[in-house]
Formats: structure tokens, C-alpha cells, sequence
């Protein structure tokens, strides 16, 4: 089930032109492959949610389960939708986790060297892009389970407990008391995104998509070890809970109860 980026943006296109997606190219990549972002954008939308993966070339399980998902027609229509189903297609055709010039495009964001972080900033930019969550979808080659890193502003509530309740049972969390250098908590990472920012010229998108694009911003983390398919379901299941959890105190108003 490795990814071929040209087979994987056929099949994503269709899947997402069927659920009446816009696609549009805001590259293309250095060798040519598209960079692509589905967009739906209803009239008066419930919410606005960022979705993206395969920033990571070797972490297959995130642009499937967007696949999946779009060829299920699971995007709620009352919901605006901007995804990036595939962000590194030339580390993906590779299957290393940076390009081809060794650029880690998730260390890339303040300073945007690699033509595909430029292309990607430019195009958040351009429209100032503001959403109720950002949600980026990972891999791990060293966790034993599933984790998550949540950075939001303290006005809004915490979505990353319930994600970790739900995917529990189906993959396990990784209980170490550090991932990744940051303290954790069953599976929980909250890092401080100030310190984060002032320490750290190495931005990851979620957190350039903190500072200028979502209060909310979600990584998840699925476990290489674990059967493709389980990391797949892992990373869906994921994100049903987290939109569960922001549709529901808009609920009243969509049935006017
Ligand atoms: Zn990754």
C-alpha cells in the first residue's frame, strides 16, 4: 500500500470531484507533481476545518484515510472543507519522510526553504485563511500507540482527551511520560506553542497554523508498527470524533430545537 503520488491524486480527484470538491494545483512541485487542495465552501458554512497529510513521505496511513474518506462521501456539505491530502509528493514517491533535498518540510514553515513550504504558505496566505481546527495526520516510527499533540487557545475547550478515549480501543495509546522531547500524559501532548515558537526556528505546520490560521491545532500520531489498515481506520475514527466535537454545540441550531 505504498503511495505513488500521480495513481493516489487520479484516485483522490475523482473521489473528491464526485463529492463536489474544487481541486486546485497551488504548486506544482519541483519535479512537476501537483500539489493539491480540495476545497468545499457551502454559503453559510457551520464550520471551517483544515485538513492535511502526507507532510511526512514514509507515513502512508493519513493520505489513505483522507481517501477513504472523501470516496465515502463523508464530508459534511454544511461544513467548509479545505484538504491537503498529499503535502510532500516528491518525499512520498521517495517514501523518505523529507524531500528529495532532504528538507523535513514539517521543520519548514518560519523560514519556508523548500519550494512546496512556499507554494503551501503562499496559498494560506493569499486569502487569510482562518479555520475552527487545523488537523494534520502522522506517523510514528518509535511510539507503541497512538498519541496527539493539541495547541489551542485557552478560550476554546480541548478536543484531544475524547480523540484519545476513541481511538483507544482500537489501537492503544503510547503511555511514555515524554514523546519527543515534550512531556506527555496518556497519549496527550499540549505543548506550550509560545515557548515552542520563541525556542524553535524550526516551525512544523501546526504551528505556523496556531499563530496565523485556527485557534486549534491537532497532530495525530499513528504507530508504524501497527497494521496499516488499523492506522488507517485509527486516523478515521480520529477525525469523525474531533468534528463530532466541534458540530455539537452548533447542533441546536442546525434543527432549530
Ligand atoms: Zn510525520
Amino acid at each position: 500500500m505504498h503511495i505513488i503520488p500521480m495513481e493516489y491524486h487520479r484516485r483522490f480527484m475523482t473521489a473528491a470531484h464526485a463529492a463536489g470538491f474544487r481541486i486546485i494545483d497551488y504548486g506544482p512541485a519541483p519535479d512537476g507533481t501537483p500539489l493539491l487542495v480540495a476545497e468545499h465552501t457551502p454559503p453559510q458554512p457551520l464550520l471551517s476545518l483544515y485538513l492535511s497529510a502526507g507532510i511526512h513521505g514514509d507515513e502512508p496511513a493519513g493520505p489513505h484515510a483522507l481517501c477513504k474518506l472523501m470516496e465515502r462521501q463523508w464530508f459534511d456539505p454544511q461544513i467548509a472543507w479545505h484538504i491537503h491530502p498529499l503535502l510532500n509528493p516528491r518525499g512520498t514517491a521517495a517514501r523518505t519522510r523529507e524531500t528529495p533535498d532532504g528538507i523535513d518540510l514539517n521543520r519548514d514553515y518560519q523560514h519556508a526553504t523548500a519550494p512546496e513550504t512556499r507554494a503551501h504558505k503562499t496559498w494560506l496566505t493569499r486569502h487569510h485563511r482562518h479555520y475552527h481546527a487545523a488537523i494534520s495526520l502522522h506517523e510514528d516510527w518509535e511510539s507503541t500507540g497512538f498519541y496527539l499533540y493539541e495547541i489551542h487557545d485557552p478560550a476554546t475547550p480541548p478536543l484531544g482527551w475524547a480523540v484519545l478515549q476513541t481511538v483507544e480501543p482500537l489501537l492503544g495509546l503510547d503511555h511514555a511520560a515524554e514523546i519527543d522531547g515534550f512531556p506527555a500524559r496518556n497519549g496527550y501532548l499540549n505543548p506550550d506553542a509560545d515557548a515552542s515558537l520563541a525556542n524553535n526556528p524550526h516551525w512544523p505546520e501546526q504551528l505556523w497554523l496556531r499563530r496565523h490560521h485556527t485557534p486549534t491545532s491537532l497532530t495525530f500520531e499513528t504507530p508504524t508498527s501497527a497494521p496499516l489498515p488499523t492506522r488507517i481506520l485509527a486516523h478515521i475514527i480520529a477525525l469523525q470524533n474531533t468534528v463530532a466535537q466541534l458540530l455539537a454545540p452548533r447542533i441546536n441550531d442546525t434543527f432549530d430545537i
